[in-house]
């Protein structure tokens, strides 16, 4: 019969291989490396792990990431049960030997009868047949040239543009106020949605020099093709005149600072709010290279944000990811070629854990699929259902961006009579019924009837 062709063997096509093959579909598994390289990977092993040697928090109980892995381990995955084989001490998270950790994987997989390894790199959309897309954040040009060709331009991003998030317990109020260009907005939703940081020249003078001198990270070879597009980082603004950032994002026009009305300021860094309760804000538009430490003390020069606490700091990476909230339906197909699924870091979630988990999923699909069976996706409550009804319907198409699993994507756990619960009996909820539901999902998936054929 017909396989299941599998096109990247990284954390998420690896995961998917093993899932269907253990199901009893055969696999064929295609990966570019060695041949074709990335600037991150440097083996020819499945599985990689490209920068740190952690799969993040363990903590199964009170945090998404564990919540994870425990999804993953009751579904008798192979990265964890690979992980878990190579595990360093590492207090509460999960590190691993990545070498040990990398030919484990690869000579499971390639030991499998179900499963054929292809060296080759795929660089078109297939016609016909069962596919699996699990090519990563360094999907390779060709391969992304053709996706392009299908979804249209706008539906493949190359990098993610970061911007530093502040906690707004931590900006000095008596300095900063909040308004919206030119008064807009009636409710009081609408008139706390900015907040406003005003330089006068000399403060921005000093800004400007201290951006310019301050530490980057460096793009690596490769990396840096088509970051133009709409993600400048700011420091490459202000490269290119000293003034372009006070007539670009940092312009003072339709503001009045209510602590010295007769003052008007020569630039204005102005942050929206970024959650519905209002305790972060979104300093939008400055994505940079600078270095973390460095990117706090030129921010905290900014009139208010002296003591600033980052949710966050900013960042641009290469990163090839696709709008799945438009592209994908609930099975992770390609809406427009429903035979082409996609997995992993492409989906447009991030990180080794994320990814190989969508892998476990998209595997599983495609296998009952191929067996005459439909898998319904598990359900929202789980931290793996949880990230596939956000990248295939619950995230904002228009400003989709990479996401970490996090407690905020699930459904909110009722409250118990009498009163708020705290946020450590809060997370437990979560993942109590996470792990039921779970479960639930693994057992009716192996129950269904096949179906009745004739
Ligand atoms: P990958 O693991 O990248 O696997 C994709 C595979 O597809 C690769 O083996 C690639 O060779 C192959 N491939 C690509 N194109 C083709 C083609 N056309 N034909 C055949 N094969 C192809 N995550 C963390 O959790 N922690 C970190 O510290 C971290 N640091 C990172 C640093 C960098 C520089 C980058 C780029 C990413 C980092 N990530 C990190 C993200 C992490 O790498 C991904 O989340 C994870 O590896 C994604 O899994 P994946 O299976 O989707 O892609």
């Amino acid at each position: 019969s017909e396989p299941l062709h599998i096109v990247g063997a990284g954390m998420a096509g690896s995961e998917a291989a093993w899932q269907a093959a253990e199901l009893g579909v055969k696999v064929v598994l295609h990966e570019m490396r060695p041949a074709v390289a990335t600037f991150a990977h440097k083996s020819g092993d499945f599985a990689e792990m490209v920068c740190s040697n952690s799969f993040r928090s363990d903590d199964d109980e009170q945090n998404a990431v564990g919540l994870l892995h425990w999804e993953m381990r009751a579904a008798g995955g192979l990265i964890m049960t690979s992980a878990d084989a190579h595990r360093l001490p590492a207090g509460g998270a999960l590190a691993v030997d990545r070498e040990l950790f990398a030919r484990t994987t690869t000579e499971t997989l390639r030991a499998h009868p179900n499963i054929s390894v292809s060296y080759e790199e795929i660089d078109a959309l297939p016609s016909s047949g069962h596919w699996i897309f699990a090519t990563g954040p360094l999907t390779s040009p060709a391969l992304a040239e053709a996706i392009m060709a299908e979804t249209g331009a706008e539906a493949l991003a190359f990098f993610d543009a970061i911007a530093p998030i502040v906690h707004f317990d931590s900006i000095d109020m008596s300095r900063a106020w909040m308004q919206s260009r030119y008064d807009k907005g009636e409710t009081e939703a609408e008139r706390t949605a900015y907040l406003n940081c005003p330089l006068d020249r000399a403060i921005y003078e000093a800004f400007i020099d201290a951006l310019l001198a301050a530490e980057k990270a460096e793009f690596r070879e490769g990396e840096t093709a088509g970051y133009f597009d709409g993600c400048l980082p700011i420091e490459v603004m202000a490269e290119r005149g000293r003034d372009t950032l006070r007539f670009g994002p940092m312009k003072p026009i339709g503001l009045t600072n209510p602590h010295a009305p007769d003052n008007k300021p020569y630039a204005v860094v102005q942050l929206r709010r970024d959650n519905a309760l209002g305790t972060l804000y979104n300093m939008v538009g400055f994505q940079t290279k600078m270095k973390y430490g460095a990117q706090a003390d030129v921010f905290r020069m900014i009139p208010g944000l002296e003591n600033a606490r980052f949710a966050r700091l900013g960042g641009i990476h290469r990163n090839t990811f696709l709008n799945s909230p438009r592209l994908l339906d609930g099975q992770m197909r390609l809406r427009s070629r429903p035979g082409i699924r996609f997995a992993g870091q492409i989906t447009g979630v991030e990180g080794y854990v994320e990814s190989a988990a969508m892998g476990l999923v998209a595997g599983r699909m495609a296998a009952a699929e191929m067996l005459g069976r439909e898998l319904a996706p598990p359900p929202p409550t789980t931290a793996s259902g949880a990230l596939i009804t956000h990248i295939t319907g619950g995230a904002e198409a228009r400003s989709f961006q990479p996401m970490n699993v996090n407690f905020g994507l699930f459904p909110p756990v009722p409250e118990i009579r009498g009163g708020r619960r705290g946020r450590r009996e809060r997370y437990r909820a979560y993942t109590d019924r996470a792990k039921a539901d779970w479960q639930g999902w693994l057992h009716h998936a192996a129950h269904e009837p096949a179906p009745v054929t004739d």
